[in-house]
């Protein structure tokens, strides 16, 4: 059965687009749900909307007003949030606690900017620093600032985080006075445009400051313009594209690529089979292979531990993995659903023989029937692979998964462990688990310099700790490198790539009059 196209809504209206569209899938049933087509639709005319009608009312408001705009969102996403876990069941295939990742994650980070947004209250702008004596007399000086750009935030999204994805990026834009046109990946579209439908429907933003277009992102890198930013989630492949496109490199369109990242967990030297410190990083490692079906960007690929510790490590964490029943996300029996659809699957299995060619099976959770879900199904049971050789491994620091698989690792020497955990040319995490503080600090100046986050856990935050792989709105998120080189988040830090920074320079008099409309962030 043919379904229908779901509504864009460019240039303040709702439209259709052209031709029979893309088809999205339940990855579990196999039953389309909906279709996308992005064809036909007047770019440059949505793009423009958004800048000048958009970017116009947004940037009228002071940040008080606009963190109000957040709260009425949050409101609105509250009030149908029971829809949009029937979405991501059937559009995502997972299970009501991955939903709740993407989905509560979202509303969250929402709720923070808010909350964050409101104590900047009637500014309208953002004094950056203080002011700097340019002469001998002190009525000539310079104040830097920040102003919102004036133009569009172009987010292309990838699939693992239909709704996060759209929020994480749209609270700060949205906040900062920059309207936002969305391009959410085709597989999973279907619960951001239902999330922006919502938002334009309850009329809370002014119109042009939120606009989803679903489909083919042909052209939209052309429509950018000198005061736009892009902002980028996918694969490394796609953000090569992005990066060479002539907007960024002729126009130096600002733009923000978070992308594949092989991220790593490392056991303390010290740590022993039954100390605390191994027994939470056994407890994480198989939480991170089987959230979101491994799906995450911040997952944890690579498992550094002391070599005595390796065969205790591989048998206690396919232990745990062993628990994990996988299968239709509808059955309350099901702890892990389904890959987001069948090019993932096939993506995964190929990406699985790769890593085999230089590691070996320590756990396969493929053996284990599905419950409710049959082998013609986009379901991927966690596999554990392991090398005792790994600094001779070339391709195990280097391809992604992106799935629910690990490979575990033995390493002689702290060193060793640091210098194949920096094979991953720049992660977005690395968590690093030990009972003795000096060796967690020691280990986190090493590895701030190639990741975004290090994720730092002892038994005195066992119970109070985030998660490897859960991005906190008040932290960083993005990683250096071969993750992209982005930075998003980490409080209102986020609102930096939606303004830009120019120093004025003039009279004290003229300064006093910014400093009454400015306001400094609490960072
Ligand atoms: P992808 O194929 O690169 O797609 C990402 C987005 O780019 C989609 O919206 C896609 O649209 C669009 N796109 C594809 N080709 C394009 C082009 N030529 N120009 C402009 N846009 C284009 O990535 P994916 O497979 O969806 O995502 C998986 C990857 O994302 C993984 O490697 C993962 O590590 C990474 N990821 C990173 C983060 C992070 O925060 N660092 C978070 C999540 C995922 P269509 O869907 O319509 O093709």
């Amino acid at each position: 059965m043919t379904t229908s196209l779901l509504l864009n809504f460019f240039a303040g209206r709702w439209q259709t687009g052209t031709g029979a569209g893309t088809p999205l899938f339940d990855p579990v049933l196999g039953t389309e749900l909906a279709r996308v087509s992005s064809a036909g639709i007047d770019l440059a005319e949505g793009f423009a909307f958004a800048r000048e009608q958009g970017g116009t009312a947004l940037r009228a408001l002071n940040y008080g007003q606009r963190a109000g705009l957040l709260t009425q969102i949050v409101e609105v996403l509250q009030t149908n949030r029971d829809a949009y876990y029937e979405i991501a069941t059937a559009n995502s295939g997972t299970v009501a606690k991955d939903s709740a990742v993407d989905i509560d994650g979202a509303i969250f980070t929402l709720g923070y900017f808010a909350k964050q947004g409101a104590a900047l209250g009637d500014a309208k702008l953002l004094l950056d620093g203080q002011r700097i004596r340019m002469a001998k007399d002190p009525a000539f000086q310079t104040q830097h600032i920040q102003v919102p750009t004036q133009g569009v935030a172009l987010f292309i999204n990838a699939f693992n985080f239909p709704s996060w994805g759209l929020w994480e990026k749209a609270a700060p834009a949205l906040l900062s006075g920059v309207p936002v046109i969305i391009k959410p990946a085709t597989a999973t579209a279907w619960l951001t445009q239902r999330m922006v439908k919502d938002v334009v429907d309850a009329g809370i933003l002014p119109v042009g400051a939120i606009s989803v277009i679903c489909g083919s992102s042909a052209g939209l890198m052309d429509q950018l313009q000198a005061f736009d930013v892009v902002s980028f989630t996918g694969s490394a492949e796609t953000g090569k594209l992005i990066r060479s496109h002539r907007a960024v490199t002729e126009l130096s369109v600002r733009c923000n690529i978070e992308a594949d990242s092989l991220n790593s967990a490392l056991l303390a030297p010290g740590a022993t089979a039954d100390s605390e410190a191994f027994k939470l990083l056994v407890a994480e490692v198989a939480r991170e292979m089987t959230a979101k079906s491994g799906q995450k960007c911040t997952a944890i690929r690579r498992i550094f531990v002391p070599r005595a510790l390796y065969k205790a490590a591989a048998l206690a964490i396919g232990a745990r993995l062993a628990k994990t029943t996988v299968g239709n996300p509808r059955s309350d029996t099901v702890r892990m659903g389904a890959l987001v659809s069948q090019e993932q699957k096939a993506s995964v299995l190929a990406g699985l023989a790769q890593l085999k060619t230089e590691a070996s099976v320590l756990f396969d959770g493929n053996s284990a029937a599905l419950v409710d879900a049959d082998a013609s199904s986009a379901c991927v049971a966690p596999v554990l692979l392991g090398t005792e050789s790994p600094m001779a491994a070339k391709v195990l620091h280097a391809v992604e998964v992106f799935g629910p698989v690990s490979t575990l690792m033995p390493y002689d020497s702290v060193e060793e462990a640091y210098a194949m955990i920096r094979r991953g040319e720049g992660s977005l995490v690395c968590s690093v688990y030990s009972e003795d503080p000096v060796f967690t600090a020691q280990a986190s100046v090493e590895l701030a310099s190639s990741h975004g986050r290090v994720h730092a856990i002892s038994p005195d935050v066992a119970t109070l700790h985030s998660g490897h792989g859960n991005v906190m709105p008040m932290s960083l998120h993005g990683g250096p490198g071969r993750a992209g080189g982005g930075e998003e988040l980490g409080g209102l830090r986020a609102l930096h790539f939606y303004h830009r920074r120019s120093a004025v320079q003039g009279s004290s008099l003229a300064l006093d009059q910014l400093t009454a409309q400015g306001t400094t962030l609490p960072l």
